[in-house]
């Protein structure tokens, strides 16, 4: 937090003010939350509150205040007002003429269905409390209550708050904090509870499609139990699953003892896609640890008004993403060859972006405030993912943990250290410490490792981490070749949309730029559908005429075609391992791996 808001308001022993919100939504379908809040006992002039302008989780500043209209603060009597002004985007303040009880009211837009904003509509109601509920600057820590008031009898209300008892739907939150990781749902979303080792979980459901809830609980008791061995217990008392079914949703919010999760409707049926959906939910339960718990220095305490800076994102998101993959695997959801599958088209993705070349993945995590989620023609030349590359480099380190330590050490120590050291207490670790943590575990000075990998552009050397388990990435050229011309392409009302243009390729150096319409091949039409076929017609080397709308313009371009790209990796068994190549490869991943060169 800043400075302004840690300090209390000025004036010794002044008793704390009881904060109440009532949410209530009495026409769903407009998208409008009505917002009511109580404050009682405040002692001073003015009453200044706050929106947060993101939430914890989703690294970009969303200006949630834009979405807020009607704002007004009385005395409890709507016949007196008070006066309030604006201060900034994101800061109103009520002058409070000396009474101790304010009502503030206000309404929110809510028509965004994403994990991170909010929506309600005729079927439901989902909201995050950063984007509906102010925070009093000086008052964070104090608790908080909530009551919504459903719109139709059927409706119930889910959230992982504890509910009062005798008070109809009626949540209290200890403080700001955890107002901000308690997602709520209203409606008549199914639910569904289990337990796993003692301990009370909860799905709920809302939306229709094909999810069969029985298979998704027994799998996920899986998850959670693989999860709960490897930190050694479940640091929460219960927890909740909140899946939406959309039509082509994808997405996860983390919290301390729920997640979000956002997932297509009809994607369960297809085992690929199912397996999809049971890493979002292994990744988001094991985030309840890493970054929820576990936390860099600059996530420790929240500055909701500001980006939280932090070169760590790539442990936070990259290490999680890794073991989503681990997970499913240990609980034997897939097996080892489907797990090696997965990381090699993880692999692909990201020998495919030749923005690996230019940004560190420090400076990935770094900049996600204003890059990761604010993509452009640019991003693949300019950007890589802290999450793809993240897990690339922590795969790398589980590697070679498990080669120094023949598997009796792995990235698994590295959690288990970073969550006896930092987590259990939520003390935010530096990056020093982080590399301290992995270092100390791999007994390796990595000084090298993370200058070239994690602070530098080096291309990550995945031959020379796979060769002591008798590994090796081979790169696939399937089918006939397809000379390099290096764009995207797509169908777009009948025209073909250049999307992409990458750096240093043969289009960018004839200077063909994204946003051009693709209109023919030395004089023939072309198509989206056609375009790669019509490159085999012609060989490496070969110029080729190639006409296109740029800014309104025909333009005729000569392009000399590259050579070939390999269409895909693949991690395959090298053709004679060794014996202790047999027993690290064994050590790690069990017998019956079918990977072939
Ligand atoms: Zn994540």
């Amino acid at each position: 937090m800043t400075e302004a808001t840690t300090v209390r308001p000025s004036g010794l022993h002044r008793t704390a003010p009881s904060i109440h919100y009532q949410v209530a939504m009495p026409q769903p379908e407009s998208h409008l939350f009505e917002v009511t809040l109580f404050v009682k006992g405040w002692q001073t002039p003015v009453l200044d509150l706050k929106l947060p302008v993101w939430t914890p989780g989703s690294y970009l500043v969303r200006e949630y205040a834009k979405h807020l209209q009607d704002f007004s603060a009385d005395t409890g009597d709507q016949r007196h007002r008070l006066l309030a002004r604006k201060i900034s985007k994101n800061h109103w303040q009520i002058e409070t003429a000396n009474t101790s009880e304010i009502t503030v009211r206000y309404r929110v837009f809510a028509n965004e269905l994403s994990v991170r904003t909010n929506h309600l509509d005729a079927t439901h109601g989902y909201f995050n409390g950063a984007a509906l509920f102010f925070f009093i600057p000086g008052w964070e820590h104090q608790p908080i209550r909530v009551t919504l008031v459903p719109p139709k009898p059927d409706w119930h209300v889910t959230t992982p708050l504890l509910s009062l008892p005798g008070e109809a739907n009626t949540f209290e939150a200890a403080n700001f904090d955890t107002l901000v990781d308690s997602p709520f749902e209203i409606g008549s979303q199914q639910l569904y509870n289990f337990q796993v080792l003692g301990k009370p979980h909860q799905l709920a459901i809302w939306g229709q499609g094909n999810a069969d809830p029985e298979q998704i609980i027994e799998d996920t008791k899986k998850i959670i139990e693989v999860e709960a061995e490897l930190y050694g217990g479940l640091p929460y008392d219960r927890y909740l699953f909140l899946l939406h079914l959309s039509s082509n949703g994808f997405g996860g919010l983390e919290h301390k003892n729920s997640c979000s999760l956002n997932f297509s409707r009809f994607g369960f049926r297809v085992k690929e896609k199912y397996n999809r959906f049971l890493q979002l939910v292994a990744h988001e339960f094991f985030h309840l640890w890493n970054v929820k718990r576990i936390r860099p220095k600059a996530l420790e305490r929240f500055d909701y008004e500001n980006e939280n800076y932090t070169t760590s994102l790539w442990f936070c998101e990259g290490t999680t993403s890794y073991y989503d993959l681990v997970i499913p695997f240990r609980a034997q959801i897939y097996d080892a060859n489907a797990f090696l599958e997965g990381m090699s088209k993880e692999i692909t993705q990201l020998q495919t972006i030749p923005g690996r070349k230019v940004q560190p993945l420090s400076e990935s995590s770094f900049d996600a405030w204003i890059k990761l989620y604010r993509r452009d023609a640019n991003s693949n030349n300019s950007q890589i993912s802290y999450y793809l590359k993240g897990e690339m480099v922590s795969f790398l380190l589980d590697l070679l943990i498990r080669a120094q330590h023949e598997n009796q050490r792995s990235l698994d120590d590295v959690m288990r250290q970073m969550w006896q050291r930092f987590g259990i207490q939520e003390i935010g670790f530096t990056p020093q410490q982080l590399r301290d943590v992995i270092e100390s575990v791999a007994q390796t000075d990595l000084s090298d490792f993370f200058d070239r990998y994690i602070d530098g552009t080096d291309e990550l050397p995945f031959d020379e981490y796979l060769e002591p388990f008798g590994l090796r990435l081979s790169s696939i050229k399937s089918g006939e070749p397809v000379p390099h011309l290096g764009v995207n392409v797509n169908a777009d009302n009948g025209k073909t949309m250049i999307q992409f243009v990458e750096a240093a390729s043969p289009a960018a150096v004839a200077g063909v730029d994204a946003g051009d319409e693709l209109l023919a091949i030395n004089g023939w039409r072309v198509t989206a559908e056609q375009l790669s076929d019509r490159l085999k017609d012609y060989k490496v080397g070969d110029t080729i005429q190639v006409s296109v709308f740029h800014q309104d313009e025909l333009c005729t371009l000569p392009i000399i075609l590259g050579a070939p790209r390999p269409s895909r990796y693949q991690i395959v068994l090298v053709e004679k391992p060794c014996n202790t190549q047999r027993q690290n490869l064994t050590g790690w991943l069990g017998t019956g791996l079918k990977v072939e060169g």
